[in-house]
């Protein structure tokens, strides 16, 4: 695994400014007298147009950052904007149009996303009707969208004539209808099945390639590192890993492999691996020496040399 460090102020940095930016991000739910902090410094970069996935742990506050990325909560304290827009201080007024018009949502629970009365067109035409849309022109995108994951055939389908994953789409394309730069998804394969999920991140792919949406899917299935850009790894409410799909060519043959970079923070901290930390025993504290061009890091009670560059 590799130590990996965006250098802020970069040319790149100052040309492409990302289209999802948190730092520091705090999120703390108080009930009664218990606090509970869902995001503890979170830093999180998303280019726009990017596809990624977040995975972690049940509990690590992956629900957490997508609501606040959606306007559906309030971060505590730090600093999170998406498309140049602060979501620490824009007006509830402000808020109502950005869910409207800036994010699409997916849910896990395929009930809470579609409308168990409405055929599939009609669930994909009612928030363009509502947003003041002509009835033809909500018409004529719905059926563009629903196309375009793969439901063409299925306009004028119920749900419960849907599968799973036919309703997942369905609900892809509702959130798409107001044509939203950015789409989030929590878990929204949670309840299928691999293959059926499979189909769910094809469909997201072809979205991002053209319509032109960045994609945040939080998930828990490690096979969709395949079909996404980057994932990051979240743990206890910080981004621990992040890991980027390569290709490289061997002659005409492609392989797709990924590459895992610790994520260091502002303040040069940097997470551990669990499983590295519980083979090295290595609890409170740890030794670092310095080498020529890497440092090593061992458990506390190991006697080190001091190396020649410290
Ligand atoms: P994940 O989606 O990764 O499972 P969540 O973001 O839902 O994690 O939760 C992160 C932490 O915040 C958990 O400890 C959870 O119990 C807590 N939490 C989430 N929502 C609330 C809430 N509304 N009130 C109190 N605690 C909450
Ligand atoms: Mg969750």
């Amino acid at each position: 695994m590799r130590a990996y460090q965006e250098q802020p102020g970069s040319p790149a940095d100052l040309h492409d400014q990302p289209y999802i930016l948190c730092e520091d991000l705090f999120k703390i739910y108080k009930q009664e007298d218990l606090e509970v902090v869902a995001l503890r410094g979170l830093d999180l970069k998303v280019r726009r147009g990017e596809l990624m996935a977040i995975v972690g742990a049940s509990g690590s506050g992956k629900t957490t950052l997508l609501n606040i990325l959606a306007g559906l909560d309030t971060p505590s304290a730090g600093r999170a904007s998406v498309g140049g827009r602060n979501l620490l201080t824009m007006t509830p007024a402000d808020m109502v149009q950005y869910r409207r018009r800036q994010v699409g949502f997916v849910w896990q629970q395929t009930g809470r996303n579609v409308l168990a009365y409405l055929t599939a067109l009609q669930n994909v035409e009612l928030p363009m009707i509502l947003d003041g849309f002509e009835p033809g022109a909500a018409r004529s995108r719905g059926r563009t969208l629903l196309e375009a994951v793969g439901l063409g055939d299925r306009l004028d389908s119920r749900p419960d004539r849907l599968s799973g994953g036919e309703q997942q789409r369905v609900a892809i394309a509702i959130a798409l209808a107001n044509d939203p730069p950015l789409l989030l998804a929590d878990e929204p394969t949670g309840e299928l099945d691999s293959q059926t999920a499979s189909e769910i991140f094809g469909a997201f792919r072809s979205l991002n390639q053209d319509f032109d949406v960045t994609i945040v899917v939080v998930t828990h299935d490690p096979a969709i590192a395949n079909q996404v850009d980057r994932v990051v790894a979240i743990r206890d409410g910080r981004i621990s890993t992040e890991s980027f799909r390569r290709v490289s060519f061997r002659g005409r043959e492609a392989y797709v492999y990924h590459e895992e970079y610790a994520v260091v923070d502002a303040s040069g901290r940097l997470q551990i691996p669990k499983e590295y930390l519980d083979r090295l025993d290595v609890k409170e504290r740890a030794r670092l020496r310095m080498e020529r061009d890497h440092v090593e890091i061992y458990p506390e009670e190991i006697e080190i040399d001091q190396g020649p560059d410290s």
